[in-house]
């Protein structure tokens, strides 16, 4: 079945009593048993619940995995892959992962004896320092949030094979890319992780969180993990989530049409200094993007020459369209200023370090009239000094 039709298809059931076609919200929390252990498949929902295992279903069918399991959120879904590890065992992460993952792997789970260390992933060279025999698990983001960083997955699937002779988890977060533009498990990826709540959910109306993996043992062990610890969505959030992913595809087209002409737009701008995209001949690792993705997705990042924190806070004050707010990959276009918001707890030097500006400013450009977003963008750099 092709990708167009997966989204649209994969796992639903229709509802046996009435012939319904959309799946039923099964908004349940316990199923009637025969007799002990004699049952329909389903004993309490937070175990499984049958709008859920369509949802599940659908999403492995869309990242060609055999195995899914969803989540309250999407730190949920992060939260079950760390539990697979344990004391004593050492995380490696690409340095510029999302600020939520990076805060649960220092202030929660470092006090458990795990060992986290961080790399500039896009560099080759850096893959021989920082994984190594003691490494137990690879913690990638790529684009990267909110630099668009692209590392190249297969390229670390081959030095984790040839140089660490035990097992070492390849985990790929996807939510940039989504399953459209990226499939991590067809590089080597162990465990596909997706923060529903962006373009898979694609309206801003859900927060959730979903696991993907191709081995059984992985997806058993994570089973355990989540009936134990409880991290699950209800059944109404996994109907909105299956609601959005039908039109997953289409909307992600257009997303990235939008970004190219935004792109294109920026690129003429003389107050825009740098340009954080894939798709840019220019960015560094255009190439490895060009292999791996389908397109280049729908998130851009940006600096302005004057680098005023000040510019920055009065372009973002300034737009209609694009909305002032956290997250991504919604219909509806968004903002934000990484200085003051996401990044706001790091140094200035530290973030200056990292390439965090104080004008950098990351758009999430959603599927409006590309021309109204332009005029929207063009209206707030007028507000600034040149
Ligand atoms: N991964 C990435 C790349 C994200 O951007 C986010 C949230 O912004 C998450 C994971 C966490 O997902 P959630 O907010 O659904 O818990």
């Amino acid at each position: 079945m092709k990708f167009g039709t997966k989204v649209i298809h994969s796992g639903l059931i229709t509802d046996p009593s009435t012939g319904a076609i959309i799946t039923p919200i099964y908004q349940t929390s316990t199923y009637v048993q025969k007799k002990p252990g004699d049952n329909m498949g389903y004993e309490y929902s937070r175990t499984a619940n049958p709008t859920r295992t369509a949802l599940e279903k659908n999403i492995a069918a869309l990242e060609n995995g055999k195995y899914s399991i969803c989540y309250s959120s999407g730190m949920g879904a992060a939260d079950a892959i760390i539990k697979l590890l344990k004391p004593g065992d050492t995380i490696v992460a690409n340095k510029d992962i999302y600020g939520g993952t990076y805060r649960m792997f220092e202030k929660v789970f470092s006090k458990f004896n795990l060992n986290f260390e961080y790399s500039d992933l896009t560099e080759e060279d850096n893959l021989h320092n920082t994984i190594t025999k003691k490494t137990k698990l690879v913690w990638i983001e790529t684009p990267s949030n909110p630099l668009m960083s692209i590392i190249d997955i297969r390229a670390i699937k081959k030095h984790i094979s040839t140089h660490c002779p035990h097992k070492v988890l390849l985990v790929i977060d996807n939510t940039f890319a989504t399953p459209v533009l990226q499939n991590p498990l067809e590089f080597g990826a162990d465990i596909v992780l997706h923060s529903v709540t962006k373009y898979l959910g694609g309206h801003s109306d859900l927060v959730m969180g979903a696991l993907i993996t191709n081995a059984k043992s992985v997806y058993d062990q994570l089973f355990l993990i989540t009936k134990s610890c409880g991290a699950v969505p209800g059944p109404m959030d996994c109907f909105l989530a299956l609601r959005g992913i039908k039109t997953l595809n289409i909307r992600m087209l257009k997303h990235c049409e939008n970004a190219e002409k935004i792109n294109h737009f920026l690129s003429k701008i003389d107050k825009v200094d740098k340009i954080y995209w894939p798709g840019r001949k220019e960015h560094k690792n255009y190439k490895v993007a060009k292999q791996q993705m389908k397109n280049f997705g729908g998130m851009i990042s940006f600096t302005l020459k004057s680098n005023s924190f000040q510019d920055a806070i009065t372009f973002i004050s300034n737009t209609k369209l694009f909305k002032l707010a956290e997250s991504l990959g919604g219909v509806e276009s968004l903002i934000s200023h990484p200085a003051s918001m996401t990044h706001a707890s790091i140094p200035k030097e530290e973030r200056e370090k990292n390439n965090l500006s104080d004008s950098l400013i990351r758009i999430s450009v959603g599927i409006e009239d590309y021309k109204d977003l332009i005029d929207d963008l063009n209206n707030a750099f007028n507000r600034i000094k040149a």
